[in-house]
């Protein structure tokens, strides 16, 4: 499937037309779909009309923007001014959002066309995207696989080919583990870079909202269409946006990188230990001079993710009580029990275990022992990350301790929540982080190695893995779906 850079040259020279790209995606959508089921919904009218539009602009003579008729997965917790916007959850099943968020308001001016909204794992609570209350989507290198979560919709779409680009939301891993696990880009920008307005809250305090794409360049692009101040997010950051694919020529001689001597776990997959460390040999090939670092609070951030998400979540979560819009239970004799049944129908397992943890951590009595320490290691790990970045440009580690896993295998729910390790920290220290391709297993599943950068720094971490990319053939590789 061509790059985004790709569709971009072809359409202005003509080979090809916006209409016919779409066309093919939807095609496309149509056969192989059913077997991986990335898409909850398809805008496919939309996206036609968009590409006619796209397609006039082109022949009337104006030029064409880089992302101009590229065919876009979204993840279905950004809301879409009259698409349904579900969150994989029975709760919104039949919501549709009044407004766009400002993501798809930058998308729709720079002429992207939307295919259609992918699945998650309800509410973006999860690792795996079983938690969606429809249907588990399966990774496009192995269908009994899952593609990672909770943005696994837009990470397999992107894998198989169902979309030039996606976007994903990455509250503590869910765009990186899911763009590992599918062997895609996946980038989560510094908390603040990107505008969460109209992104459905999880975590207020960790969600970003962040670009999948086959190639580094097109997450250069996607991220450069998004990123930038926004009035209607207070959270949002005032700082310009530089120029992300100026930034990817730059090479990498002399870059510091630090290998986190902590980011080795117990049982950890082999195969992705060798890919990473194989992976840190060709950055110091290129040029990179690689040091260890220590973060040692690392191994407190899982506990102390899983009371603030949780917390932030209970709260979050509040508004769904059948009043307003969503989903209300019938037959409820007053107002309490219809707020019980609503919830209690509405909801999924794994949502109401993060409600019920939350809103114990915040309970009183409890908060200054869980909700209060929980913050003080996160001021820790932040510190942790500080430190290191006085010595080094950047961190290299793995994405996830382990690959792609099969449908139904991680039960125990401490399982899965250890496949965010890696990418948690990153999140409580509101920092940029990106995955990438770096080999795949002998039985064919895709590795992801971590860039993690400081503060509003994602240029660095864009041209390092450009450079990785361009040096590496792991990006060329596309699963063989029947
Ligand atoms: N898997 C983690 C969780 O379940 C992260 C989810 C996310 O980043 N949205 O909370």
């Amino acid at each position: 499937m061509p790059t985004i850079a790709e569709l971009g040259a072809r359409y202005r020279s003509g080979e090809t037309t916006p209409t016919q790209v779409v066309e093919s995606y939807l095609q496309r959508i149509e056969t192989l779909d059913p077997q991986v089921r990335a898409y909850l919904t398809l805008t496919r009218e939309s996206a036609l009309a968009r590409a006619e539009a796209t397609e006039k602009r082109l022949k009337a003579g104006k030029p064409l923007g880089p992302l101009d008729g590229v065919p876009l997965a979204i993840k279905d917790v950004i809301c879409t001014k009259g698409v349904r916007t579900t969150c994989s959850s029975k709760i919104l099943e039949n919501f549709v959002p009044p407004y766009d968020a400002t993501v798809m308001v930058r998308l729709n001016a720079a002429g992207a066309v939307m295919l259609g909204k992918t699945n998650m794992d309800e509410f973006a609570m999860g690792s795996s995207t079983e938690n969606s209350a429809f249907f588990p989507t399966r990774n496009p290198w192995d269908l009994a696989r899952v593609p990672g979560g909770s943005s696994g919709g837009s990470a397999a779409a992107v894998a198989a080919g169902l979309a030039a680009g996606a976007l994903g939301s990455d509250t503590g891993g869910s765009i990186r583990q899911p763009a590992a696990f599918c062997g895609t880009v996946g980038v989560k920008p510094t908390y603040g870079r990107v505008s969460r307005y109209g992104l459905v809250a999880f975590a207020s305090s960790l969600d970003q909202i962040g670009p999948f794409a086959a190639d580094v360049r097109g997450a250069a692009l996607l991220l450069q269409a998004i990123a930038g101040h926004d009035p209607l997010d207070s959270t949002s950051t005032d700082i310009p946006v530089p120029d992300y694919p100026a930034a990817l020529g730059q090479g990498i001689q002399g870059l510091r990188v630090g290998i986190p001597s902590e980011y080795v776990i117990e049982g950890m997959d082999p195969e992705v230990g060798k890919a990473v460390s194989a992976a840190i040999e060709a950055l110091k090939g290129l040029g990179a001079k690689t040091e260890k670092v220590s973060l040692p609070t690392t191994n407190y951030a899982l506990a102390a993710y899983y009371l603030i998400a949780p917390a932030e979540a209970s709260s979050n979560l509040a508004r769904y009580d059948g009043v307003k819009y969503g989903y209300r239970a019938a037959g409820g004799k007053d107002l309490i029990q219809m707020y019980g049944r609503t919830r209690a129908e509405g909801f999924g397992p794994e949502v109401k275990r993060r409600i019920m943890l939350g809103t114990y951590a915040l309970s009183a009595g409890y908060y200054e022992a869980y909700y209060g320490k929980a913050q003080r290691v996160r001021t820790l790990v932040r510190r942790d990350f500080q430190q290191a970045f006085e010595r080094v440009d950047v961190l290299a580690c793995p994405t996830a301790p382990n690959v792609a896993f099969k449908l139904g295998e991680k039960e125990d729910p401490l399982q899965m929540y250890l496949c965010d390790v890696f990418t948690i920290p990153v999140n409580l220290a509101g920092l940029p982080g990106l995955s990438l391709p770096c080999g795949f297993t002998q039985s064919g599943l895709p590795i992801g190695l971590q860039l993690i950068g400081k503060p509003f720094d994602e240029s660095t971490l864009l041209s390092a893995a450009y450079a990785y990319e361009q040096a590496t053939p792991w990006h060329a590789r596309a699963p063989a779906l029947p």
